[in-house]
């Protein structure tokens, strides 16, 4: 059951080092044209392990709108 949660990375923070990219454990998030890192939605579970690992403190989990 995925969390109400997910994983939102701001792409003026981000440094595109790549450290959420091996830490999810669901393959979410991708880095756009090696410019910032880009969560898909829908596959990202809201474990929070990408913030926590993310060293420019880009990303910030933000409530899911259900519907
Ligand atoms: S919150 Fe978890 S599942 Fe979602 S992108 Fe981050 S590491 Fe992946
Ligand atoms: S860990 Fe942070 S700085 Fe590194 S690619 Fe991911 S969002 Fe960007």
């Amino acid at each position: 059951m995925a969390s109400k949660k997910y994983a939102r990375a701001d792409r003026d923070r981000c440094v595109a080092c790549g450290a959420c990219v091996l830490k999810c454990p669901r393959q979410a998030i991708k880095i756009w044209k090696g410019c910032f890192a880009q969560v898909d939605k829908a596959f990202c579970v809201g474990c929070g392990l990408c913030r926590n690992t993310c060293p420019a403190d880009a990303i910030t989990l933000k409530e899911r709108e259900e519907g």
